[in-house]
């Protein structure tokens, strides 16, 4: 049987112009080419999961618009269950303005439309599908509170939770405790800690030594308090550490074309591998094989592999 991945999140669409380099401030940029594809966080995640093989369904609220109609079409023909996936009579689809530049860095503002009036009731009214999922995988392009909400409700159902603290924010220490993975990126995981540095420097200078003498990545965790920490590094791949566990793991050697969607690529697919009971470590290879992949190509949702494709670059070596 298929791992069974329940994702809450967005569901945008990313209007992207490729360009030489990214605007600065007033600025306007002329030339480069434009493709529309479907995105958000939410979504991204769904769709590398279901690529990656699993049984999807994904919470979500989308405008009754054009978008929104071609985003759920979407969902249905990569076999995602749309059944909470909640069309918003009030509210216009979310959409993504993403920047490319000719190295591949890109730059991105969000209308977040519908996403924006994903509630905890929405999340409750998946309850029966949150009890029936292997793992719950979460992004924080919906309201905190929802977030917060879906995150207790799945943990008291006893479900294993992911979290993905992607756009990059502060995050209350009692969410964090409750969550199984954290998917930071470099720039995720410095924001998490500057309010946790905040409270360290309020501590004992006793606590704050046994925090110091810890190796980096173990002394971070302890000071976020989640379970496992992967920390995503771009093209030097992922570190992670874990009660008894350290591992770092090097990114497959791609010629990237765009790095849009390569974090949700990595935590939808690395949902897959956790849910279908994977050593750590191999679950950790097989998502940077996957987001390996994702960066070789243009868009978020279109780049996502196939468990085919993600195979073939297991067998490669990094
Ligand atoms: P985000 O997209 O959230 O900023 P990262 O840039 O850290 O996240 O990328 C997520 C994962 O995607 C990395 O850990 C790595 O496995 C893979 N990846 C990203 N960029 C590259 C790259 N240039 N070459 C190979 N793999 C990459």
């Amino acid at each position: 049987m298929s791992a069974r991945v329940l994702v809450i999140g967005s569901s945008n669409t990313d209007l992207i112009a490729k360009i030489n380099r990214l605007p600065r401030p007033g600025e306007t940029v002329i030339g480069g080419t434009f493709l529309r594809a479907a995105g958000g966080k939410g979504a991204n995640q769904a769709v590398a999961a279901a690529r990656a093989g699993a049984e999807v369904t994904l919470v979500a609220r989308v405008g009754d618009d054009d978008f929104g109609r071609t985003a759920v079409e979407g969902f249905r023909r990569e076999g995602i269950c749309t059944d909470h996936t909640v069309v918003d009579r009030e509210r216009p689809s979310g959409v993504a303005l993403i920047f490319v530049d000719a190295r591949g860095e890109n730059c991105i503002a969000v209308a977040s439309g519908a996403n924006a009036a994903l509630s905890p009731a929405d999340v409750d009214h998946a309850r029966g599908a949150i009890q029936r999922a292997d793992i719950v995988v979460l992004q924080l392009e919906v309201p905190l509170p929802t977030v917060a909400h879906a995150v207790r409700l799945a943990k008291s159902l006893g479900k294993t939770v992911l979290l993905n603290p992607a756009p990059a924010t502060e995050l209350p220490r009692a969410l964090l405790r409750q969550v199984d993975y954290l998917t930071p990126n470099e720039h995720e995981l410095k924001l998490l800690l500057s309010r946790e540095s905040r409270v360290e420097s309020r501590e004992p200078e006793e606590k704050r030594k046994r925090i110091r003498s810890g190796s980096r990545l173990s002394t971070l965790r302890s000071r976020l308090c989640c379970c496992y920490l992967i920390e995503t590094l771009g093209a030097a791949g992922v570190r992670a550490v874990g009660p008894g566990f350290e591992a770092r793991v090097p990114a497959f050697k791609v010629k990237p074309v765009d790095t849009v969607g390569a974090g949700d690529c990595f935590s939808g697919t690395l949902a897959v591998a956790i849910a279908e009971k994977m050593w750590l470590t191999d679950a950790i290879r097989f998502a940077c094989a996957a987001a390996a992949i994702c960066v070789t190509r243009p868009g978020a949702q279109p780049s996502m592999p196939t468990r085919r494709e993600i195979e073939q670059m297991l067998k490669r070596k990094t």
